[in-house]
């Protein structure tokens, strides 16, 4: 009988390493405390793996060799501490499939945000260069299954910190660290610090021959990366002058320089507006720059990528008024970038359930653009009490719907309505792409 390997969590992530447990023949028993979802059971069913749902069969999982949990479960989980007490040594999906990938190079991308607008963009620029790649991680498609289904020399690799928590030998040939702000600190006891550091596992297991592309004009990247000796081929990327090596945007124009290469692109140019776009144009083009993709081809792709669904994504021009869905927003840091990029009046839907935001963050912003607020949400206080002093009109609304509506009513020709909410969708929707979906639909009922 092979190793034993039990998998925690059956969704895509789970049902991934799975599949590549049982072709690489290990014993593989997966446990959900949730139900599966029905194409997932299907999967497991079809590849003769074992599997419970429902609940969690302590005796069979504390056999094992060893435990892959999905980046889902926290590390408070009553299962967890005990597994961790008998010493079974847990990893994530990106360990196992790490360790599976052969002679295969990986770019890995992490951050608090731009993690998937950078990553399909690194992609795209790839597979235009002519490169065989695979787009996988947490932009919705399991590395583990790729290697086990399709195996392909290079990987370009959505990571979030949580993938990153359970790493032991994981290793990016190339890694891109977009920026860090606060998120997701009740996976962290609350202590930002504890969060910085997880991002910064991306670099953990580099060597002389990998590159590490960041952020320098973000504070918290800047304040640490002296700390990590790890990296020895960093290249950085910034608004704020010059550099010999990295990329950096000056006069409207972007330097892209390697060793061997400068790539130079008008900004203007870009098929993505908006400061935060440019930066994610530069980290994937410099990605895509070091692994020897042609000029001609990032220029090209860099023009050409579009938006991706809930990310600053145009909908539609009614009466005049353009509607931007970027549902995606769901903290402040992201709702700081978007008003940062409209260049016309602007109606604000806002709301939702907050994971502790500081509006003051955006306080100026909405001075300087917004005529209106119309809050979605089941619970707006804290809205009206951050820009009630700034404000005139602030609404509540609780659907997609009468959202669309108020905006609409405070909206003339040549306004913006910009869903960017700033907040979780779970108190009125399933998740941020349903909020997307409904407010999309409601902008095209108008
Ligand atoms: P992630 O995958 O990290 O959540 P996305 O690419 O899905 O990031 O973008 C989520 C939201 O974050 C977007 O709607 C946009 O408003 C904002 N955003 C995108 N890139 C950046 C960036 N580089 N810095 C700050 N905010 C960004």
């Amino acid at each position: 009988m092979g190793k034993r390997i039990t998998i925690l969590g059956g969704s895509e992530s789970g049902v991934g390493a799975a599949l590549l447990a049982k072709q690489q023949g290990y014993t593989v028993f997966v446990s959900d405390g949730g139900r599966l979802k029905e194409n997932y059971k299907k999967e497991l069913v079809e590849n003769d793996i074992d599997f419970e749902e429902g609940s969690h069969s302590e005796a069979k999982i504390l056999v094992a060799d060893e435990v892959m949990k999905s980046p889902g479960i926290p590390e408070k989980n009553e299962l967890i501490k005990k597994i961790r007490a008998k010493g079974i040594p847990v990893i994530s999906e990106i360990e196992f499939a790490y360790r599976h990938k052969g002679e295969s190079k990986i770019v890995g991308i992490t951050g608090s945000n731009g993690k998937t607008t950078t990553t399909a963009m690194t992609f795209h620029i790839c597979k235009n260069g002519g490169l065989d790649c695979a787009l996988v991680g947490n932009i919705g498609y399991s590395f583990a299954k790729q290697i086990a289904e399709d195996p392909k020399p290079w990987y370009i690799a959505e990571i979030s910190s949580f993938q990153l928590d359970d790493i032991k030998t994981f290793r990016p040939d190339v890694a891109i660290l977009t920026n860090i702000t606060e998120d997701h600190l009740d996976r962290y006891e609350y202590k930002f610090e504890n969060y910085i550091r997880s991002k910064f596992r991306i670099v953990m297991n580099q060597t002389q021959e990998d590159y590490f592309i960041y952020n320098e004009d973000d504070p918290v990247t800047k304040q640490y990366i002296s700390q990590y000796s790890s990296i020895t081929n960093p290249l950085p990327i910034t608004m704020q002058h010059e550099l010999n090596k990295g990329g950096f945007i000056s006069n409207g124009q972007m330097t892209l320089a390697t060793n061997t290469e400068k790539v130079q692109m008008s900004i203007y140019d870009f098929a993505l507006k908006g400061i935060h776009n440019q930066y994610n144009s530069m980290a994937a083009g410099l990605a895509a720059a070091t692994i020897g993709i042609r000029k001609e081809k990032i220029r090209d792709a860099i023009k050409s990528f579009e938006a991706l669904e809930h990310r600053m994504e145009f909908v539609l021009t009614v009466r005049g008024v353009d509607f931007i869905n970027d549902s995606k927003a769901t903290n402040v840091n992201s709702t700081w970038y978007a008003l940062e990029s409209m260049d016309k009046p602007t109606v604000l839907i806002l709301g939702g359930i907050d994971k502790g935001n500081d509006y003051s963050l955006i306080r100026e912003l909405v001075k300087e653009k917004v005529k209106a607020i119309v809050c979605m949400g089941t619970d707006n206080r804290k809205i009206h009490e951050a820009f009630q002093n700034d404000m005139p009109l602030i609404v509540n609304t609780s659907s997609a719907q009468e959202a669309v509506k108020a905006a609409f009513h405070f909206a003339t020709k040549g306004d913006v309505v910009l869903l960017s909410p700033a907040c979780a969708s779970f108190d009125l929707f399933k998740n941020y792409e349903d909020r997307g979906q409904q407010f999309k639909e409601a902008v095209r009922d108008l």
